[in-house]
């Protein structure tokens, strides 16, 4: 418990001591001392109320009291005027009981999200002049700087291992409990925890720009987006408070005026009736359900950027998959080399350097390939033609012409006129290499499915998504072979980033309109269709930076096993959502007309009103249990 909840505690206590020592004194003694009653009933009244009155008299100075505090207010003061001291204060103390329920429940979801703002690190140990380790803010460690982890330190920054062997704890990013080996050559981002050896990291990111501190922004960030329904509930909370009010002060007048009757008992039904309709437990129980949903699926690696997010995934009809990357491993080895006219490793290793400067994960593959450290001096005038490959002059600095170098698909070599190129019966994806215009020949390099793609379509199949689809940029032949094994729906190949944003185009218009189109991509080449469709996944591991911030949901391990679960915990939060509302609107209603009759009483209307809150609660923090 905060501070703060205890000292509310410590008030709940306080005035239902007086409150009940009142109750029971005047009971038996059955006293009559006229005003020292009420100032008697005042002390536990203002213990346990003052702040509410605060409220409800700081919103009537600003105009704006159809709130909680203000019905609250309104009602136990009618009750005291009605001569029903007991009830009056009684009121107010369930109410915040109720309240300080909610800040509980609140908290505990806020746990499991700040469990994950554990990650954030205090330290980085870099070696001074001297050799000794110093620590120092992560912030101010450069790109290119060495860093020392030790065991049961956290990583601070996203890098590569120069030295060292160990385990890593991954849990907080990705919800994955076995912890992941590294070594040297690896790389390794920030936010999981070293558990075995020392390891010395070369920072490959400023600390503004690594993962913990783009997943520290997204979380932060997550409560803002509001759900539909949660906009409906502040919607609805501002025209449905006034009309209480105004009914209330029908139902204290009219009645008695048409029938004569005492206007005591009218204006106490009334009171009663203001009660009952303080609408809490829907105020608190909807935003409270999609954060414990948004807390529920970040313990399992899935970050959502918002709660209209999870009530779209709840929806979802369409899948669309990139394929390398997301799908495939994205880490290709290359099966074969033919060349007529140039040695192999000769071809490779031009291939590579032309490559240097690339992220895309074919470039990654052939540097791995050739195995040698790229010498950024021998290279220069890199273009790299996104669907197409890479065109780079190299060896020009050493005084020599230098040689044009093309790597990539068919189109780039039809868009460059290497009319020599032809394709290649070798199943995989094929790289052209051309020099000077010349064609060199190809290296053909395949990838392999990810663990548990099949899976996570019929894990999809289940939940209820009528179909999926796979764009791809890679040769036509691999794309059938990819969309077959997995059994995938449909698929279009051979596409350029901005066929695929109108295939996705095309798809969101055919789809139902309730369903919701969701891309699944690794960023490389796909930024613009992540933005273009109703949700866009990206995969946070592998992916890049753009990805992840064009994304709306991101998968920490890049499991595509995770987006039927990701679409299950949606659909959980958004039956409790709906369990929540009915059963709040429906209760209240009973109450309203019992109170309105004359059958409830303010007591019953305070228990129906805490209760109704309770377990609304209750059930939305349902939402935050995900099973694995
Ligand atoms: P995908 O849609 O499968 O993720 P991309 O759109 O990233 O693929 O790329 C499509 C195709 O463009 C690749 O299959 C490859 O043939 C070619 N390509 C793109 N970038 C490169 C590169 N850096 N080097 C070589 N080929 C590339
Ligand atoms: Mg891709």
């Amino acid at each position: 418990m905060s501070k703060k909840q205890k000292k509310m505690l410590t008030r709940i206590i306080i005035s239902f001591v007086i409150l009940a020592a009142e109750m029971i004194i005047f009971g038996v003694t059955k006293a009559d001392i006229g005003i020292w009653k009420l100032a008697l009933f005042l002390i536990p009244y203002l213990i346990i109320g003052y702040d509410i009155l605060r409220k409800a008299i700081l919103g009537i100075i600003h105009l704006q009291f159809f709130d909680e505090s203000f019905l609250m207010t309104v009602a136990t003061i009618g009750a005291f005027a009605t001569g029903e001291y007991a009830e009056g204060t009684a009121v107010m103390l369930f109410y915040q009981v109720g309240e300080l329920f909610q800040s509980c429940a609140v908290s505990k979801s806020r746990k499991s999200i700040s469990e994950l703002m554990d990650i954030r690190p205090d330290y980085a140990n870099i070696e001074d002049e001297n050799g000794k380790l110093i620590q120092v803010d992560p912030e101010e460690v450069e790109i290119g700087s060495v860093i020392t982890v030790k065991a049961g330190e956290k990583v601070p920054l996203d890098g590569v291992v120069i030295s060292g062997t160990s385990a890593v704890d991954t849990s907080a990013l990705t919800g994955e409990s076995i912890p992941r080996d590294v070594c040297e050559g690896g790389e390794i981002i920030s936010g999981c925890v070293n558990l075995t050896g020392i390891l010395k990291i070369k920072v490959t990111k400023e600390f503004g720009q690594s993962t913990v501190s783009k997943i520290l922004e997204l979380v932060e960030n997550s409560q803002e987006k509001k759900s539909k329904s949660e906009n409906f509930i502040s919607k609805f909370a501002r025209i449905y408070t006034p009309a209480v009010v105004i009914g209330a002060l029908l139902l204290a007048f009219i009645p008695p005026l048409l029938t004569g009757g005492e206007f005591g008992k009218w204006v106490y039904r009334a009171m009663t009736f203001l009660v009952i309709s303080c609408p809490c437990a829907l105020v608190i129980s909807i935003p409270l359900t999609f954060f414990s949903g948004i807390g529920g699926a970040s313990k399992a690696g899935i970050l959502i950027k918002g709660g209209n997010y999870l009530e779209a995934l709840a929806n979802a009809g369409v899948v669309v998959f990139d394929k390398t990357g997301t799908l495939t491993k994205g880490s290709f080895e290359v099966t074969a080399v033919h060349s007529d006219k140039m040695d192999k490793d000769a071809l490779l290793e031009t291939a590579a350097l032309a490559e240097c400067y690339s992220d895309h994960p074919i470039s990654l593959s052939l540097k791995r390939a050739w195995g040698k450290e790229c010498d950024p001096s021998r290279i220069e005038n890199v273009k790299e033609i996104a669907g197409h490959g890479v065109k780079a002059i190299i060896d020009g600095k050493t005084g020599l012409a230098g040689k044009t170098i093309l790597a990539g698909n068919m189109k780039l070599m039809k868009a460059e006129n290497i009319s020599e190129a032809h394709d290649c019966h070798h199943p995989g994806t094929a790289v052209h290499v051309a020099v000077n215009g010349e064609y060199m020949g190809h290296i053909i390099i395949s990838d392999a499915l990810k663990e548990g793609a099949k899976e996570a379509m019929e894990g999809l199949r289940n939940m209820g998504v009528r179909k999926t689809v796979m764009l791809t940029g890679d040769d036509r032949r691999v794309g059938e072979q990819c969309a077959k094994a997995l059994g995938i729906d449909e698929y279009h190949a051979e596409l350029l980033p901005a066929d695929k944003v109108d295939c996705v185009e095309k798809l969101l218009a055919e789809k139902p309109p309730k369903k919701s189109l969701i891309f699944v991509g690794d960023g490389i080449n796909d930024a613009p269709v992540l933005t273009r469709a109703d949700i866009g996944i990206a995969m946070g591991a592998m992916g890049s930076d753009a990805a992840i911030e064009a994304a709306d949901v991101v998968l920490m391990d890049d499991d595509p096993r995770k987006i039927p679960l990701a679409i299950k915990i949606a659909g959980k939060t958004a039956s409790i959502v709906r369990q929540n509302i009915i059963f709040a609107l429906g209760i209240k209603l009973l109450t309203l007309i019992l109170g309105a009759l004359g059958i409830a009483n303010m007591w019953a209307a305070v228990f129906a009103d805490v209760g109704v809150s309770v377990i609304a609660i209750l059930n939305a923090m349902r939402a935050m249990n995900v099973k694995k």
